[in-house]
Parts: C-alpha cells; structure tokens; sequence
C-alpha cells in the first residue's frame, strides 16, 4: 500500500487510469473514478468504464496516515468546503448502512432492474 501514502485520492486516480476495462478494453478515465467517502485511513471509491459505462466495482482502500493520526482527516483537493463539512465529520459505513440499502432496493417493488443502466451483465 506504499502507493498510497498519505491517502492521496490523486494517487488512487492514476492506479486506475494503469488499469483497463475487461468489456472494451478501454484505460480508465480519471473522470470515471469517484471518491465516495473518505474515512481516516479509508477512501471508498466507485470505478466506472467512462468509454462503455461498464462498472468496474467499488473499491475499499486503506491508506496510511502518516503522524497525521491527532489532526483533521486529509480531505481531497477538489472538495469544496460544503463537501467536506457535509462528508467530514459522518460515520464509518456500518451494517445499519446496508440494511437500509436493502430497504431501498426492497422499496423499488419487483421491476426494481428495470431502472439500472442497461450496461451488461456484471460480472
Ligand atoms: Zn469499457
């Protein structure tokens, strides 16, 4: 996890863009990869094919945060200050988190599917 020092999102960012899509066989574009949620030592983000809209997954990813464990979390450059006072100071996703994304899903009734993406299957 050397890569990632610090917690640089940037640097999450340019692993991706090494990476490719295993529908089109196209590089990730930076704009394809979303930083959900930054927890101190975590970022979560979600990795998405700009070229072909195939999702790649969500990915949960420890960072290293160096003598920096008594201070603010080190947020992404391009968070606004309305971002990180809304995000900033939430919880560690838990498992009540799920649940109610279960509840969400159980809400959308039997044609739930019928509102995705039509990306493929996912694999
Ligand atoms: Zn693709």
């Amino acid at each position: 996890m050397g890569k990632f020092q610090g917690g640089s999102f940037q640097a999450i960012q340019e692993y991706f863009q090494q990476k490719f899509c295993r529908n089109c066989d196209c590089q990730f574009a930076s704009e394809g990869i979303q930083l959900l949620r930054q927890e101190p030592g975590v970022l979560v983000v979600r990795v998405t094919c700009k070229a072909c809209g195939h999702p790649l997954g969500v990915a949960i990813v420890g960072t290293v945060l160096e003598s920096n464990n008594n201070k603010e979390p080190v947020l992404p450059a391009d968070w606004s200050r309305k971002d990180a006072e809304r995000l900033a100071g939430k919880a560690p996703i838990s498992y009540d988190d799920v649940l109610e994304a279960h509840q969400f899903f159980d809400q959308l009734g039997a044609n739930w599917a019928q509102y995705l993406p039509k990306t493929g299957k996912i694999s």
